[in-house]
């Protein structure tokens, strides 16, 4: 495990932020995937081989009693089951190794484990119901490749980061490109991570497609059936035709019946926010479309707004909630890490692409802070969402990422409630003497306090008192940690 984990390592090294990223996010899924798939680099696995073959390999050169391999058996089942074959006085002895309902390894009768690893570990020590102990490895004749593997996380990332010149389109038929061309196995879509989906990495990430902003109409072709619609117009599915590759994506519709150009220069200015940022938790712009309507055109997160996707869903476990609000935490990061305010952060303005992904949308209201100014004056108020909005937003038009850390107090609120409303029944002004008064929104059932009591941070009165997100995000990685442990 410790050579997966090294491995990880250069590749972090090697691959920069983008996984780094991945590796916060997903730290508890990759150590489970790694602890279950490691025994796939160990010399001692030969994959799935026959009975035949295992004793062939055992009975070749040294004798020695003790030597050992695990081989993985032919089943027709569902469940995996392995074989540990043993030699012993020149006869090859296979203990067949069950995997039981919750995913514990054993032989029969024996003591339970989790991964192959630990088995092995246990009975070079003791024989435990065995003929003898585990001596002596039988190598693998090639260490590195191995039938029947069924493709680690190791090999999922480094496939992911460098698909192999000569690699087959992927066909355009999900957002989720599972690699299948690489014959590696489909995750299942409800537990996919981030990084096996389309959207992690930069559309633009392979320097062969190069960076362009506007996209030709030629290269887009739209779908029937609308996402959704919003102030600007409608939002549909398309499909780009990048370079290399075919990507399924969102397209923003500019409504354009009275020609207005204040909607059309709002639409460009969201687009030119879009454009400087490049990170998994946020959506990108793909690029401009100037044709029969103004288009932008995004990344999609097919799920939808993750507040309606929670109140159709609440099945989905609190675990769960976390993983998605750390997620956005760590998108927000980013954005006070490159000086931009969101301003209308609420769970109707995070996506999903998957279950397990949420991404921040909706920069409509955005700024790019100047370097030496650490908010946002507003000329005046607007139609602007009151109840995610800070004291300091409606008394004195300050907008900053502490603004921000407000509105993300409100929107875990939302996410731990499961797409109920805030503030439910009060009109704005009612909130704003709520909050004046010292009154803060009651926790939402069932919510952990952990939780709840960082929503209470994220609503402290003063700016300078209210945590940033580089305090929020590690409160809310480590908590989740701990409860997938
Ligand atoms: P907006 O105009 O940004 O508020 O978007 C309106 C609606 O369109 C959202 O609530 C979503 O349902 C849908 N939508 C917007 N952007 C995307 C996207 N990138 N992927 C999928 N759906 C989207």
């Amino acid at each position: 495990i410790l050579l997966a984990i090294s491995d990880l390592l250069c590749i972090v090294v090697w691959q920069g932020s983008a996984l780094e990223q991945a590796i916060i996010s997903q730290r508890p899924k990759l150590e489970k995937l790694i602890a279950t798939t490691a025994h796939e680099k160990m010399p001692w696995f030969h994959g799935k081989i026959d009975r035949e073959d295992s004793e062939q390999r055992l009975l070749r050169s040294s004798r020695v009693n003790g030597k050992f391999l695990i081989r993985q058996r032919e089943n027709n089942g569902r469940n995996v089951s392995f074989a540990l074959c043993l030699l012993h006085n020149n006869q090859v002895m296979h203990y067949r190794i069950d995997k039981d309902r919750a995913g514990k390894l054993s032989i029969p009768d024996g003591k339970k484990f989790d991964t192959l690893w630990q088995l092995v570990e246990h009975y070079s020590y003791k024989p435990d119901g065995l003929l003898r102990v585990l001596t002596e490895t039988c190598p693998r004749p090639s260490h590195d490749s191995v039938q029947g593997a069924t493709g680690g996380i190791l090999s999922r990332i480094k496939s992911y980061s460098f698909p192999k010149p000569g690699q087959k389109k992927v066909p355009v038929e999900n957002p989720y490109n599972f690699r299948s061309n690489l014959e590696l196995p489909k995750p299942n879509i409800t537990e996919a991570m981030p990084m096996d989906t389309q959207v992690y990495e930069s559309p633009y990430a392979d320097p062969e497609e190069l960076r362009s902003t506007t996209v030709k109409r030629s290269d887009l072709t739209l779908e029937d059936g609308e996402l959704g619609s919003g102030n600007f117009g409608t939002v549909l599915r398309g499909v780009y035709q990048m370079k290399k590759t075919q990507k399924i994506v969102a397209v923003k519709i500019l409504k354009n019946d009275d020609n207005n150009t204040a909607v059309k220069d709002e639409m460009l200015r969201e687009a030119s926010v879009m454009q400087q940022l490049d990170n998994p938790y946020i959506v990108r712009m793909i690029g401009i479309c100037e044709a029969e309507n103004l288009m932008l055109v995004m990344e999609l997160a097919e799920l939808g707004p993750l507040h309606k996707f929670l109140q159709k869903n609440k099945h989905i476990s609190m675990k769960n909630i976390t993983e998605l609000v750390h997620q956005v935490s760590m998108g927000m990061k980013y954005l006070e890490e490159h000086n931009f305010v969101h301003r209308d952060l609420a769970a109707r303005n995070v996506l999903l692409v998957t279950q397990h992904y949420a991404k921040i949308s909706d920069f409509g209201l955005s700024k790019a802070l100047a370097e030496e100014e650490n908010y946002y004056k507003a000329k005046g108020h607007g139609k602007w969402p009151l109840k995610w909005y800070a004291p300091e937003c409606m008394n004195y038009l300050k907008f900053s990422s502490k603004s921000d850390v407000w509105s993300f107090g409100v929107l875990m609120w939302e996410a731990f409630s499961y797409g109920q409303k805030p503030y439910k029944g009060l009109k704005g002004n009612e909130v704003i003497q709520m909050i004046e008064s010292g009154e803060r929104m009651s926790a939402p059932a069932d919510c952990p306090a952990e939780m709840y009591n960082l929503m209470r941070k994220c609503w402290t009165y003063k700016p300078d008192e209210r945590p940033g997100f580089s305090v929020v995000e590690p409160r809310l990685r480590h908590y989740y940690y701990d409860i997938s442990q």
